[in-house]
């Protein structure tokens, strides 16, 4: 067999799989060797990073059923979904999102070009049962994204982490591998200053991205940092006193696959702070070595995350950390000019529990504040970026400030 009919002879057993929930009053005339399945009408495609629909019914030529499955079971209430529709005429497509061991979550985002994204508007939404929901989408030629947050693949990671590379006082790493072997990159201040004045300076610690459907908690993570690495004065002199280690993204595998909580070996990484059984997780234990060992100090630990609303899950008043009282006298300051109707938000106390958290890890191992900074699903964006700034600058005020010998 020559080369050209194998490849004829893949791409229709391929074809014949997708299609293998085809009715035969359902002709298919434009076949696409890759949708997850399709009719004359319209396809749908899940063959991006971060998509995620597991299996297709064909209902008729315009109603389809998608089942959205997590990667693993147990696991949270996170049901992420992303699909591509790819219409052939102009109408209306209804899509049913079956949740197999979930309710429903996250309002439905639309985009025609992956980037820019609206809230699927209610009209077009019906709520069936807990389970389920009914989408009608109006189609014309173009193609459409649908899904459950903002697309935030590695790639955009990647261009970010590049960007803020430009900053002289910057440098990238590569510091580990995920379980498929996807870099895992590291942004740290210091290390380009002439003359070593990194040296002596303790360092702020900020990872992101441990869960992938948590797309909100990245957004607050690069206005936060940027806020940091600006040339304003609180932050010039911010960063005479302190460094940042910054790992935006620990779970690549898990956001390129569209998983709602685990990294591809299941696990979630944030239960695996102290096992540290991933290769994602090791990767932090390596970096963290240095602060073990006493080379350098900790002062604070930020874990970015998303959740039903805004909070920041932190130490109780009676465990005392190094700066004391520090995330009672941020929140409250960045409270002061937030107020309740720019961004609403409370501070959790949260003992410490014995779970392998990121959290529980960093505060028991180092005794400084380490914090959880979760940002609601549904918060708006504009106003999540406007108080990652504020929330950046009172951190760097509060710092700039500290006196260990008050402590
Ligand atoms: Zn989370």
């Amino acid at each position: 067999m020559n080369l050209l009919n194998k490849l004829g002879l893949i791409i229709i057993c391929t074809t014949l799989s997708c299609c293998a929930a085809f009715t035969p009053k359902n002709t298919v005339n434009k076949i696409s060797s890759t949708a997850l399945c399709q009719t004359e009408f319209v396809a749908i495609f899940v063959n991006f990073p971060t998509a995620r629909a597991n299996h297709c019914q064909i209902n008729s030529r315009a109603s389809f059923n998608l089942v959205i499955d997590p990667e693993n079971k147990p696991i949270n209430d996170s049901a992420w979904y992303g699909f591509k529709i790819v219409p052939y005429h102009s109408g209306v497509v209804n899509i049913n999102l079956n949740y197999s061991h979930s309710k429903h979550r996250y309002p439905p985002k639309i985009s025609y070009d992956g980037t820019t994204w609206d809230l699927l508007d209610k009209s077009n939404i019906k709520v069936i049962s807990k389970n389920e929901i009914r989408l009608s989408i109006p189609v014309e030629k173009q193609k459409i994204f649908i899904a459950a947050q903002e697309i935030f693949s590695v790639s955009k990671h990647n261009s970010w982490i590049n960007k803020i590379e430009n900053n002289p006082s910057i440098t990238k790493s590569i510091i580990g591998k995920s379980v498929q072997d996807r870099p895992i990159y590291k942004l740290e201040t210091g290390y380009k200053l002439e003359t070593g004045a990194n040296q002596n300076k303790q360092y702020i610690f900020i990872v992101g991205r441990q869960h992938p459907p948590e797309v909100t908690g990245a957004m607050a993570l690069a206005p936060f940092v940027e806020t940091i690495l600006s040339e304003g004065e609180l932050a010039l002199k911010f960063r005479t006193k302190y460094n940042l280690v910054i790992i935006p993204n620990m779970n690549p595998d898990g956001v390129i696959h569209g998983h709602w909580r685990h990294n591809m070996d299941g696990v979630d990484l944030n239960r695996d702070w102290g096992p540290f059984t991933q290769p994602e997780t090791r990767t932090i234990e390596n970096e963290l070595q240095r602060f073990k060992d006493g080379d350098d100090e900790l002062v604070l630990f930020l874990d970015f995350h998303s959740t039903w609303r805004n909070l920041f899950y932190t130490q109780t008043d009676k465990e005392p950390t190094s700066p004391a009282n520090f995330a009672r006298d941020w929140l409250k300051a960045a409270d002061d000019r937030l107020g309740a109707d720019v961004y609403k938000f409370t501070r959790e106390q949260s003992p410490n529990s014995g779970k392998p958290t990121s959290k529980n890890y960093m505060y028991s191992t180092y005794g400084i504040p380490a914090i959880t900074y979760e940002v609601g699903d549904n918060t708006d964006r504009k106003e999540l970026s406007q108080a990652a700034k504020i929330f950046a600058q009172e951190m760097m005020k509060n710092l700039i400030e500290w006196d260990p010998s008050h402590d």
